[in-house]
């Protein structure tokens, strides 16, 4: 019997487990690859506070620049005077968020795919996989931190993601120094494409809801001039909504298994992060007040949703009115923000936690943008 079971070894669960090892209690990690990092499925785009909360080295550039390209027409190039992003490598973020956690005693258990849990008598039971043989563990809190396709999520009754974007990315063989985003319905529809840095040269990516996503890839490489570049392809999904209930007994959700997602970009880490430390804290204090019940570990999903939870509902409600525009509206919304002085704005305000905070001032400045938002507006602020 462990005090905290963390089922997925990615950066959130281990940043769970760093904290409730570190108050002392006996954390294990469930992971079902051999190799922690492995398989990679993020471009790594990070705001200065994930570098700032996890104090991580696996940086390889700080960004200040960004042209966003419109399906046609100039792009929108944005230059900011500070670093509004960082590009982590993401294999190595996440081994080193493991090692963190085992130098705070946690036990990391590799090669464990976790089938199921129930409740048993004294706690929770967790079943999984390892070399074969069926096994289990027990905790008295069980945190399933298990990503997009969560299967304590899917296996203990919890509702599922509104919306799952799949996700795709190729490995080119060619450095370059700067982000990119990409627009358009022949491009990514419903979401964005990329290229930006990775240690072993670019990450070519995009996300889109129409199940086409290799079809577009393959079309923007060639577009590109990168398609006899490629080195490897990664796949993965986004899941977008606000979960009604992220607890039970015993038991949490945390991380993209709780769909805590910025609905416009798709990032995970920040959200992620603030809720891990929610999360951890309500642990200590649950084992504290020997609780583990479904009405005290309430109160995490209380405070994530105060901390995150806003600026995920209008995240979605700016992806609904996305999702309504044109190619040719969004022709015309990057033309009507590429000026001086929106540029200004964007520059000095942008914030790719926050980007609802963006709303007001750009709407101030370029009163034209409303029509965009047409019968959604209310939902911006
Ligand atoms: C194409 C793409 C690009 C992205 N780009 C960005 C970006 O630029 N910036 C950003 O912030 N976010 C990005 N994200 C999202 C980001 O990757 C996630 O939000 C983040 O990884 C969430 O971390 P996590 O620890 O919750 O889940 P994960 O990183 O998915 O970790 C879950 C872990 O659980 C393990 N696991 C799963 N099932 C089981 C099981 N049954 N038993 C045991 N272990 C299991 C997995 O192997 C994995 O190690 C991107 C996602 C995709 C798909």
């Amino acid at each position: 019997m462990y005090d905290v079971v963390i089922v997925g070894g990615g950066p959130i669960g281990m940043r769970v487990a760093q904290q409730s090892a570190k108050a002392g209690y006996d954390t294990v990690v469930l992971e079902e690859h051999n190799i922690i990092g492995t398989p990679m499925q993020c471009a790594g785009l990070v705001s200065p506070r994930v570098v700032e909360m996890t104090g991580t080295k696996s940086w390889i550039k700080g960004a200040k620049k960004a042209a966003i390209h419109p399906p046609d027409g100039e792009p929108l190039v944005l230059n900011a005077e500070e670093h509004r992003a960082y590009i982590l490598d993401r294999k190595k973020f996440d081994r080193e968020m493991a090692e963190k956690a085992v130098k705070r005693g946690v036990k990391i258990k590799l090669g464990c795919r976790v089938t199921a849990s129930y409740k048993d008598d004294i706690g929770r039971v967790i079943s999984f996989k390892n070399q074969g043989n069926e096994r289990e563990i027990s905790g008295k809190v069980i945190v399933g931190a298990d990503g997009p396709n969560s299967v304590i999520r899917r296996k203990t009754g919890f509702d599922g993601p509104a919306y799952i974007m799949a996700g795709l990315q190729a490995l080119i063989g060619y450095e370059t120094e700067e982000i990119h985003i990409y627009l358009g319905e022949d491009i990514a529809p419903g979401f964005f494409a990329w290229h930006m840095p990775h240690p072993e040269g670019t990450l070519v990516g995009l996300a889109s809801d129409d199940g086409e996503g290799f079809r577009h890839l393959d079309k923007l490489l060639k577009k590109l001039g990168w398609d006899s570049k490629i080195i490897s392809y990664y796949a993965g999904t986004i899941p977008l909504g606000r979960l009604k209930r992220t607890v039970d007994d015993g038991l949490m959700l945390v991380g993209d298994a709780a769909c805590q997602v910025k609905p416009l970009s798709g990032g995970g880490l920040y959200t992620g992060l603030i809720a891990a430390d929610i999360c951890a804290q309500t642990i200590i204090e649950s084992l504290e007040q020997d609780d583990t019940s479904s009405e005290f570990l309430k109160t995490y999903h209380k405070a994530w949703q105060a901390e995150i939870g806003s600026e995920i509902s209008k995240g979605l409600w700016m992806r609904k009115i996305f999702k309504t525009l044109t190619d040719q509206q969004l022709n015309d919304l990057i033309s009507t923000l590429n000026t001086p002085k929106v540029r200004k704005v964007l520059e000095e305000k942008g914030d790719i936690d926050f980007p609802s905070t963006l709303a007001k001032p750009v709407l101030k400045t370029a009163p034209k943008l409303l029509k965009f938002a047409g019968p959604f507006v209310k939902g911006l602020f």
